[in-house]
């Protein structure tokens, strides 16, 4: 049985009034690099001669809506409607996606990694049902609506809708909930009445509705003015409990007038039905946008259930072509992934719809093939910022542009760690007194451990038994290469890596340095190289709008042992001011820089046409000591942990974590071919060195003893 089975089945029978919102439709809803961030070769520094006769190797212009984040501009938070209405002046369509709760907590990591991959597609935003009996607004349960809907917003970067019921709440608890949604910075509600309690004998009297969407709506307008961006529901067939199609469309109008921006449709087989519907709307005088729920169709029997659930009829012909085929799951599967297809393509193309909003039903195939077949699907050609900024997605993180690097392949955690902070740093690091981060043990997101299943995925990539470094720095070289290990499997993650995605396209850049120092034993969380003039369109290094150059400092932070730190130390402050370090141990008792101790190094930076520096990531001692005790527990909670306490693989992992020192290595010289190598390579030349001598010395002791 798939999901929406299961959900569907839970639905009580009785009919009209089955209360939907975990994933299936209504009675009258049934749409209802390694952090390694490497990029050009430090050593060649290549962009500072060429920068200007290169050719742009990707596109983009100012008004690109690819590029929500303009680097120098002044970024506000602009209302989800006013975007809506601005591509739909341009003649751009877009898409948006429905998504319901998961169930479990598991099912949570899996829901926004399943986010991360739709995010590519650029959806302008994302909205979230409401289901009266799941508990939807209670924010310490990981699974409520609201939980994920703030997930959606804050650690997908997107821009996010909460549905939102009101008839099984009175006016005050409904305020609450907005209340709510307006703390966690939530900007966009579809403000719904939601089913009625069912009737459970024929001769009790019909419950009726205590309250209405319109008069959720005008709670809102009267408590909220314009903060949300307020949607409603609209039903191309009339929701069967309206007196009328023309009454349904005079309330709908009601709804409109009382200050709903936007419409989104019950899903609807037939172009046709859609297509008078807005026709209908339009000549009543509903001028908002209305986007056409499209659910395709994915499997005979819950289209049937769902059909049957929203009192909605599927047409005779979409059942006569689903009956020869009804037991092949695929060919159904085709046959609604190219009915959606067609129908979607004819309502853009004659301009009835503005943009396809898609019920998932949490699914991704079908709904990513049908957006890639209508061209909506749009793969972002350009980066904003170094790392995925929210841009005017997010009301308080919208000028956010400066972040430590540390974090930068674990930008989940980053955003849960800062997300009481009510400011973000905006053109300048400054001088970090202490910023308060979250503490990440309390979170379940990062706190999951793996199914079976995953683990032996895991143990794969991260070795079935470790029983030296040797071993484990494998692990980190085969992740820098990409080249499959003994077992056959590429790494493609780390256990400090959030994503699971392999290294940066550009990293090939600096892979041979790379994996040279993970076999050494140099063990290497991130890096960048230096870039000195790249143009910002660049196909590896660029970020920002056109027309701007694009600096970094090379960097690279690694654990290594206690003999390297040893080695380091001993002639590390030579290469001062040219090279800063900051080298700590788990404890803290090994502690030592050569930079100021409170004062950021500005590592990646950007000059654009009309605007201040950009300089979006920074080295920052004091936030490296919070990055510090993460790093290190990533050790044990990511990797040691898949292996037995007592195996000689979990003491591999455990006397890492114990005696390695984190190390990270800026070279201020972006001008030059960077030395951090050479660096490490002498490093590496004098542990050996000691290390020989120290066994002539043990066998000469050996001998005169005996
Ligand atoms: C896009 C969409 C998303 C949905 N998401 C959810 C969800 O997350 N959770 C959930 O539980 N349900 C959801 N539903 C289902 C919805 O809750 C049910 O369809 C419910 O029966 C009606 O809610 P509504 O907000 O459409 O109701 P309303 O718009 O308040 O009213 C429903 C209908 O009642 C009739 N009506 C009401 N008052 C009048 C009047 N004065 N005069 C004439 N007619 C009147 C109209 O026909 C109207 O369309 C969704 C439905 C849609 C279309």
């Amino acid at each position: 049985m798939t999901n929406i089975e299961i959900d569907c089945v839970q639905r009580n029978a009785s009919s009209a009034s089955l209360s939907p919102y975990c994933g299936q439709p209504s009675p009258a809803y049934t749409a209802g690099s390694n952090g390694t961030s490497a990029a050009g070769d430090l050593k060649k520094c290549r962009f500072s001669e060429t920068a200007l006769s290169r050719p742009l190797s990707r596109t983009g212009s100012d008004s690109d809506e690819y590029l929500k984040f303009e680097v120098g501009a002044q970024t506000s938070y602009k209302p989800l409607h006013e975007r809506i209405e601005k591509r739909i002046r341009s003649g751009t369509p877009f898409f948006s996606l429905e998504f319901f709760p998961p169930k479990t907590a598991n099912g949570v990591a899996n829901f926004y990694t399943r986010l991360d991959r739709y995010k590519e597609g650029d959806p302008l935003f994302v909205d979230i049902t409401w289901h009266h009996s799941g508990d939807p607004a209670n924010l310490n349960k990981e699974t409520s609506s609201s939980s994920i809907a703030a997930g959606c917003l804050d650690y997908c970067r997107m821009d996010t809708m909460l549905h939102m019921t009101c008839t099984q709440y009175t006016k005050e608890q409904t305020i609450a909930h907005l209340e709510q949604s307006k703390r966690i910075g939530l900007r966009n509600i579809l403000a719904l009445r939601g089913d009625l309690p069912p009737n459970t004998s024929s001769d009790e009297p019909v419950v009726k509705p205590v309250h209405m969407a319109l008069d959720m709506i005008k709670w809102i307008k009267e408590e909220y003015g314009d903060y949300f961006t307020i949607a409603c529901s609209g039903y191309p067939l009339g929701h069967p409990e309206a007196a009328s199609y023309t009454a349904d469309l005079q309330y709908l109008k009601a709804k409109v007038d009382a200050g709903a921006q936007l419409i989104v449709t019950q899903l609807f087989f037939e172009a046709e039905a859609y297509e008078r519907f807005v026709r209908d709307c339009r000549e009543i005088g509903i001028t908002v946008p209305i986007l056409p729920g499209i659910m395709p169709i994915q499997g005979y029997e819950s289209i049937r259930r769902i059909a049957q659930l929203s009192q909605l009829t599927i047409p005779e012909s979409i059942l006569a072509a689903l009956e020869p085929i009804k037991h092949d799951d695929d060919a159904v599967r085709n046959y609604g992934r190219h009915a959606a297809v067609e129908m979607c393509k004819r309502i853009l193309a004659n301009g009835t719809a503005p943009a396809i909003h898609m019920y998932t039903m949490n699914r991704e195939g079908s709904c990513r093939e049908i957006l890639q077949e209508l061209g909506l699907w749009h793969k972002r050609p350009m980066r904003a910022l170094p790392w995925e900024p929210h841009g005017v997605n997010h009301p308080v993180r919208c000028k956010e542009d400066v972040r430590p690097i540390f974090w930068s392949a674990r930008p989940k955690s980053y955003i849960y760690r800062t997300r009481d902070w009510d400011d973000f740093p905006n053109g300048r690091w400054g001088n970090s007194s202490s910023p308060a981060f979250n503490d990440l043990h309390d979170y379940y997101l990062f706190n999951l451990h793996s199914t079976v299943n995953e683990k032996d995925k895991l143990r794969d990539m991260f070795g079935h038994e470790l029983r030296s470094i040797e071993d484990v720095g494998r692990v980190f070289a085969r992740y820098i290469d990409q080249k499959e290990n003994e077992h056959g499997v590429k790494v493609t993650t780390l256990p400090w890596n959030e994503q699971e995605s392999g290294v940066q396209a550009e990293t090939t850049l600096i892979t041979d340095d790379l994996v040279w120092c993970n076999e050494q034993g140099v063990l290497t969380l991130n890096s960048q190289p230096s870039v000195n003039g790249a143009p910002s369109t660049d196909a590896l290094v660029g970020w920002g709008k056109p027309g701007g150059y694009c600096y970094q400092k090379a960097y690279l932070e690694c654990f290594i042992s206690s003999e390297n730190a040893n080695s380091l130390l001993e002639f590390i402050d030579e290469h001062n001011p040219r090279i800063n370090y900051h080298i700590v141990n788990r404890d803290g008792t090994l502690d030592r820089s050569n930079a100021e101790a409170t004062t950021p190094i500005a590592v990646t930076w950007g000059v654009f046409p009309g605007a201040e520096i950009a300089q979006p990531t920074v080295v920052d001692p004091i936030s490296f000591r919070v990055w510090r005790d993460e790093a290190y527990d990533l050790w044990l909670t990511n990797w040691a942990y898949l292996y037995p306490k007592d195996s000689g693989s979990h003491t591999v992992i455990q006397d890492i974590h114990d005696s390695f020192c984190l190390l990270t290595l800026v070279d201020n010289d972006f001008v030059r071919p960077s030395i951090l190598f050479e660096v490490v390579r002498e490093m590496v030349k004098r542990t050996e060195a000691r290390r020989s001598t120290s066994e002539v010395t043990e066998k000469l002791a050996a001998t005169f003893v005996a």
